[in-house]
């Protein structure tokens, strides 16, 4: 019987760890990010004109965790639930976390509490969280979860992200790591840049790989066991409203390069973040990162939110008996997604959303 809490790296603790990190990132399989807060799942509901009641959100994630057992095993091998969502039910008294287990998806639950302003700066944050982390924690692995999503924003300006930006989301998010793997929960790691602003592709891997640096210095100084964590970065793409776009191949060679430079192949996956990209350039762009061929010693995958569901929420509308049509897009994206993290994605695969832009200015999750 494993303990419920360690003081350091034990043999079967590193052992336990790493073999659910690895077991996230299979080839050509990812993790579906459906632990939208309240307040964020209200916004998506409320673009289908369905009310943000207990109710909804539930019929919702029901439809998420109820695809094809067989089909949906092949390609998403952990999601990610936001506190309400692992305690609730479908409607036959199945817990969502057994739904979850009969299809082979392991649980993983988000456990920041939010950003919150980093006071004298230029609108920068950080992420809170931490103070009952450890019981939470337990609580969540006793529940079923075993890995967990703590995620910082940084933001590109003329004069940010500020070093004080940098350090401070670097340390927080090697506390929390360090917090999870004591409890047994390996932890995704998500310093994400956002894509707001006009700055050029360089610009973004420059800031790419000064944070991601200070991120494995900081996780290094927190003893945390890299071989048990996951990475979840944005791609490295020109800001939102660059007049320059970049093509799918060269967002690929900055990003696995800016990755290569700074995160160690000890680190066994990484799992991208959609980041306000379309469906369909969100698994473009995830292919040709792995066609890329710079040295990868890494698995490349997704953690897609919007990317994975803006087609499901299109055709499912709120409406009992379209359920299985919203299965069925997730199933289409999920696969797509699974081809381009093989770096086997013809493309042309369209969803209810079409090429619909998802970004959100400033985005809070
Ligand atoms: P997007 O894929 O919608 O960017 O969200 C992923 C996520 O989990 C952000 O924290």
């Amino acid at each position: 019987m494993p303990s419920e809490t360690y003081l350091k790296a034990d043999p079967e603790l590193k052992q336990e760890l790493a073999d659910i990190a690895r077991r996230i990132v299979a080839a050509g399989k990812g993790i579906l990010a459906a632990d939208e807060s309240t307040a964020t799942i209200g916004k998506r509901l409320q673009q289908i004109n369905t009310e943000n009641n207990e109710d909804n959100r539930k019929a919702y994630r029901q439809l998420l965790f109820t695809t094809n057992k067989e089909v949906i095993s092949q390609h998403i091998s952990g999601v990610i639930l936001f506190h309400e969502t692992l305690y609730q039910k479908a409607d036959d008294g199945t817990p969502f976390v057994d739904l979850l287990k009969e299809r082979n998806i392991i649980p993983g639950i988000k456990v920041d509490k939010g950003v919150v302003p980093l006071f004298g700066t230029d609108d920068e944050c950080t992420t809170q969280g931490l103070d009952d982390l450890q019981a939470r924690c337990v609580q969540y692995k006793k529940d079923g979860c075993h890995f967990a999503k703590w995620r910082c924003v940084l933001k590109i300006k003329k004069d940010c992200p500020s070093k004080l930006a940098i350090l401070e989301n670097a340390n927080v998010l090697a506390r929390y790591a360090s917090i999870c793997q004591s409890a047994r929960i390996v932890p995704i790691v998500e310093p994400e840049i956002l894509p707001d602003g006009d700055h050029d592709l360089a610009r973004c891997q420059q800031v790419t790989e000064e944070v991601l640096a200070a991120v494995y210095k900081a996780l290094a100084d927190h003893h945390v066991y890299l071989e048990g964590t996951l990475l979840k970065p944005n791609m490295v793409t020109p800001g939102q409203s660059c007049p320059n776009k970049a093509k799918p191949e060269e967002i690929a060679f900055a990003t696995v390069t800016a990755l290569s430079r700074t995160v160690p192949p000890a680190v066994p996956g990484i799992t991208f973040l959609s980041g306000g990209q379309s469906e369909e350039e969100a698994s473009i762009n995830l292919d040709a990162i792995n066609k890329c061929p710079l040295k990868k010693p890494w698995a490349l995958t997704f953690s897609y939110g919007r990317a994975l569901q803006a087609s499901v929420l299109q055709a499912w509308g709120g409406k009992k008996d379209q359920v299985a049509k919203g299965q069925d897009e997730l199933i289409k994206r999920a696969k797509a997604n699974s081809e381009a993290a093989l770096g086997k994605y013809a493309g042309g695969v369209a969803g209810a959303a079409g090429d619909a832009a998802l970004f959100v200015a400033n985005h809070a999750y």
